[in-house]
């Protein structure tokens, strides 16, 4: 996680859910409810900043470094030669950052394979993911689960994300080995190229190491950057020692460094680990063209928006299918039954509704959505969601249960439907 305004945004629109969904309507409650968001907030943030120093901190940088400084001085008390004490240098900078280069190259590798994946930058499509994901779990009778995820449908996107991301990180163990012989090869190139030089050769040996790592086949930023030493004085004497033998013993050293590292770990944990970190990078990177998609759901019916992450609200507002509501416990506020209309049907009909946390004589028109709910278009889009609605009119009496009210009295009869045909047909959409 990074600082980003969408955390700001997710916890206020978070904490405004509950309220709607909950019924909270004293000024007490929904203060205290602010002030938790508030708490929220602020823990969020302390805890990136927590992440961030414990990595990137002068003493965090400091303490990863002790141990080569106290092997540094110990070697340099002992009065070790010039040359073994460059190679040694140079032997624990690998040491320190090869494994997380290779994870850096399967964060991009694995960015490269799903960048174009449909279920990447198509909401639609992803829905049916989500969709297929929900089924497998009412066809397992966890039904409380199914209606958690539609309460809180961004943990929903998330997950069945991450299940996608980790069948296409390509195969540790093989991308190890590659990484293994590029890095090999690196390391004899920049042995090869040094052979011309006569005089700084130590610095020139760094030198030659970081173009390959840079400019090679591995091309590392991350490689190329902690071997950015300065050798100018330090390490004179290495031009007196006989240039092939300096450039062996560097070359042999360096490649037993990789050979030392324990690696790769068990294909599935190290796939389940690595889905966050590329979503973090491709929305980092903000190509328009790779982004999943951005997690911001309807207040009323939590419908997930259908636009791409972080994009500006004021260029392209949140847009979404909305879904037949009361599955998600909207409900009449005299009759307190769930309903059984889309946000879009409302619009269309010219019907009111009113927020739990305003004054109860405070009606809104469902042709002003756009103005209620900032940052939203209005809910115009009109597409069937039919899992959706076999839940609804499934699950009726556990969703009334769930949100604390009555069933929805009039259900669509096009609501019934059959499971298995939906799953049927959300599969071949899936194979076309
Ligand atoms: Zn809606
Ligand atoms: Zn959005």
């Amino acid at each position: 996680m990074c600082y980003d305004d969408s955390i700001v945004y997710n916890v206020i629109s978070d904490v405004d859910a509950v309220i709607t969904s909950r019924n909270i309507s004293s000024y007490s409650e929904v203060l205290a409810m602010h002030n938790h968001g508030q708490r929220l907030i602020v823990e969020l943030m302390q805890y990136i900043e927590k992440e961030w120093e414990a990595e990137n901190s002068v003493f965090a940088k400091l303490k990863a470094d002790k141990e080569c400084m106290r092997e540094y001085f110990v070697m340099v008390s002992q009065g070790l030669e010039n040359s073994k004490l460059f190679v040694a240098t140079m032997e624990r900078t690998l040491e320190k950052v090869a494994v997380s280069a290779f994870r850096e190259e399967m964060v991009l590798k694995t960015f490269r394979e799903i960048r174009n994946e449909r279920w990447l930058y198509d909401a639609r499509f992803m829905q049916k993911h989500m969709d297929l994901y929900l089924i497998d779990l009412l066809q397992k009778k966890e039904v409380d689960k199914v209606l958690d995820y539609i309460d809180q449908p961004k943990r929903l996107y998330q997950t069945v994300l991450q299940r996608l991301i980790a069948e296409k990180v390509p195969r540790s163990d093989e991308e190890w080995r590659c990484f293994v012989v590029h890095l090999k090869q690196a390391i004899e190139k920049a042995a090869l190229a040094t052979l011309e030089v006569d005089s700084g050769r130590a610095q020139d040996f760094v030198g030659q190491l970081r173009n390959e790592f840079l400019h090679g086949y591995l091309q590392s930023e991350l490689l190329a950057s902690v071997f950015l030493i300065d050798c100018r004085d330090e390490y004179q004497d290495c031009d007196k020692e006989e240039k092939k033998e300096f450039l062996s013993a560097c070359t042999t050293k360096l490649i037993q460094v990789i050979k030392n590292q324990k690696f790769p770990p068990k294909k599935r944990e190290f796939a389940k680990r690595f889905g966050p970190k590329v979503v973090q990078y491709m929305k980092a990177l903000n190509d328009p063209a790779a982004l999943p998609r951005c997690d911001a759901c309807c207040t009323m019916c939590k419908s997930l928006c259908i636009e791409a992450a972080n994009h500006d609200t004021k260029l392209t507002p949140h847009d979404a299918i909305h879904q037949p509501a009361g599955i998600a416990g909207v409900h009449c506020s005299k009759s307190r039954e769930l309903i059984s209309t889309t946000c879009s049907q409302s619009y269309e009909q010219d019907q009111t509704f009113q927020l739990p946390n305003e004054d109860e004589n405070v009606i809104h028109k469902f042709r002003d959505y756009a103005k209620v709910f900032n940052g939203w278009k209005d809910p115009r889009i009109n597409e069937e969601l039919p899992l959706r609605e076999y839940i609804l009119a499934k699950y009726n009496d556990d969703i009334a249960q769930k949100y604390g009210f009555k069933p929805c009295p009039e259900i669509p009869p096009n609501y019934f439907r059959d499971l298995s045909t939906i799953k049927r047909q959300l599969e071949r959409e899936i194979q076309n």
